[in-house]
């Protein structure tokens, strides 16, 4: 997201990395590092970051590296339609139509090889409630809708490190919502929520 320079640089030395994870783990706190280039994925996973927030160009070979490591992804994918480039510098819309294609075709990789992604969206980007259009573009690239949902409960929930959510079970937190249609069938019923609950308590719809 820098101004200029090769979408790919590696901006932290390994040094930094190593420190800022050794901090934070020691604190109990997982890293999750914006990176899209292959160098600075893989100095990322070889420094124990939790998370690879966008990982566009990861090669293959770094995704091999991220199951070997139990890397978490974000692919954010939804950037790739949902983030109007269209008045920044030139020089920025170059390098979304480089990287955008190149995103997709490696999450549908990271898809086919079962890396462990989670569902975020880089918001504001793709703003707060719009979430579930990630969703959609999770399928796009080749989840089933399925796999979708799971990965914004179920593995977001490991991802953050929490077993009191992302599943509904007895004894868990009663966070609910209700669609209308069947998410597991048509995706997008995901973006058109009627119900909201949030530990028992109802927010939106009756
Ligand atoms: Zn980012």
């Amino acid at each position: 997201m820098s101004h200029s320079g090769p979408p790919g640089a590696q901006q932290y030395s390994d040094e930094e990395l190593a420190a800022i994870v050794d901090e934070a783990h020691r604190a109990g706190i997982r890293v999750a590092a914006h990176a899209h280039g292959d160098d600075a994925i893989r100095a990322c996973i070889r420094a124990g970051v939790d998370c690879i927030e966008h990982g566009s160009l990861a090669s293959d070979d770094t995704i091999q590296m991220m199951i070997d490591h139990g890397t978490f992804l974000v692919a954010t994918s939804y950037l790739s339609e949902g983030l109007d480039v269209s008045k920044a510098d030139p020089e920025k819309q170059a390098k979304a139509a480089e990287l955008f294609p190149r995103a997709r075709e490696t999450l549908r990789k990271a898809i086919e090889r079962v890396v462990k992604i989670a569902c975020g969206t880089d918001a504001p980007a793709i703003p707060h409630g719009d979430n579930a259009k990630e969703l959609w573009a999770l399928v796009d690239r080749g989840m089933t809708p399925m796999q979708a949902l799971q990965a914004a409960t179920i593995t977001s929930a490991a991802l953050i490190n929490v077993d009191d959510r992302g599943r509904l079970e007895a004894g868990l937190l009663a966070d609910i919502i209700a669609v209308p249609g069947d998410p597991s069938k048509d995706i997008t019923v995901t973006q058109d929520v009627r119900f909201v609950m949030e530990d028992g308590e109802i927010y939106k719809g009756v």
